[in-house]
């Protein structure tokens, strides 16, 4: 199925070349995630992890540390059987098309940062976890589950104060104009912002991005320096309205109770789905209990069938907030042409493939494709247009008939 192609013309963008990079990217995904598995199950049912962790314990002064030095050890491991995938997948084809101009140097010492943030997080939630199995074997996926709203609260208000910085340097948006601008239009949003920044996101990716941080007073809008050479203020306007927009609706919490919500299945089918995998196994792996850290790898590959069969419920819900998002944008605008050249401009940019797969859409989308954000836009324009031909008196029905166009 194809979503709007005649209807929608992209002029900057190259088709084929942005459908090779859609199929090259699919490929590194799925290539990744057989690689992912197939490392998992040998590592697992050779009785090497049970191994690593017999030779964890025996090196450990305390008992107690014996679970984090395990843990700590095979994210170190995964990091390194990772790295060549993701030097392929993350760095050269992303040259390749010319979407990045990250040196190989400046791309690994990113990873090695990476490296260490992850084993700052994982050591202590994955030995959690484990503390948690032990202590209370029947019920702890629900002590676990409930752990997940708080524990993505504290991550998103966390990550874009102490964790974004560690990549990228950000700093109040230079140009005075656009600023003026980007405050006006979040007061007519009714956002409170504290300022506006600048990142030099220019650093890893040539695609275009923007985003809030901080909470309260401390409220930012944040514009990459991608996004500010390359588009024209109305274009800006319309980015910054649609964060306004996901501000508006409160839809960091909406995906906060969202992944509360799977959270909690996930949870579950793990406690169903993990015990007779590990009892299964048990005599190649030489591990007989998941409360045992050795049965890390086995409990990661319940974990990826897990967020296989989730994938398209995020993603619905992802491309439902979106469409609101997109709608609310224009409204705040009233702008659907300088919406539309916004997508325009960022498929173009970022080599969206104009038409992906129904199938890749389903499991991979968290936003609508392309060309029908656009074909919403152009909708929006013509509603908006011919509203305003029939006299001011018609303009709100104009804008609510265009909302009901999708
Ligand atoms: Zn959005």
């Amino acid at each position: 199925m194809t979503t709007n192609r005649a209807a929608v013309e992209i002029p900057g963008l190259d088709v084929p070349k942005a459908k090779r990079y859609s199929r090259t990217r699919l490929t590194v995904l799925l290539v990744g995630t057989a690689f992912s598995v197939a490392k998992l199950t040998w590592f697992a049912l050779s009785g090497r992890s049970g191994r690593l962790r017999l030779a964890t314990r025996a090196r450990v002064p305390d008992p107690r540390l014996a679970t984090p030095a395990y843990v700590a050890v095979v994210a170190v491991l995964s990091w390194l059987s990772s790295l060549p995938l993701g030097y392929l997948g993350g760095l050269r084809i992303e040259r390749r098309f010319e979407l990045s101009k990250q040196s190989d140097r400046g791309w690994l010492l990113d990873q090695v940062k990476g490296l260490v943030l992850g084993l700052a997080l994982q050591v202590p939630a994955v030995t959690g976890v484990y503390w948690m199995i032990r202590r209370r074997p029947r019920d702890w996926w629900a002590w676990l589950a409930a752990a997940v709203v708080p524990a993505a609260a504290i991550l998103s208000s966390l990550a874009p104060v102490l964790i974004m910085p560690i990549f990228n340097r950000f700093e109040t948006l230079r140009d005075e104009t656009l600023r003026a601008r980007v405050r006006g239009l979040a007061a007519r949003a009714g956002v409170p912002i504290a300022d506006v920044f600048q990142m030099d996101m220019s650093r890893q990716s040539e695609k275009p991005n923007a985003f809030f941080t901080g909470l309260g007073t401390t409220k930012r809008i944040v514009l990459s320096d991608t996004l500010i050479d390359r588009f024209e203020p109305t274009e800006i306007d319309a980015v910054v309205a649609h964060e306004l927009g996901h501000q508006v609706h409160g839809d960091i919490w909406r995906l906060i109770a969202f992944t509360g919500g799977l959270g909690f299945g996930a949870a579950y089918a793990v406690h169903r789905l993990a015990p007779p995998l590990v009892r299964r196994t048990a005599r190649r792996s030489g591990v007989e209990d998941i409360a045992d850290e050795a049965s890390l790898p086995l409990l990661s590959l319940v974990m990826i069938l897990i967020g296989f069969a989730a994938s398209p419920i995020q993603g619905a819900f992802g491309r439902a907030i979106e469409r609101r998002t997109d709608r609310y944008a224009m409204r705040l605008t009233n702008d659907g042409r300088a919406y539309g050249s916004t997508m325009r401009r960022l498929a173009s940019l970022a080599l969206a493939d104009p038409d992906p797969p129904a199938a890749v859409v389903f499991f991979l989308y968290g936003h609508p494709p392309i060309a029908e954000r656009i074909a919403a836009a152009e909708a929006f324009e013509r509603s908006r247009s011919a509203a305003a031909e029939t006299g001011p008196i018609s303009t709100a029905k104009g804008l609510s008939a265009a909302t009901a166009v999708r």
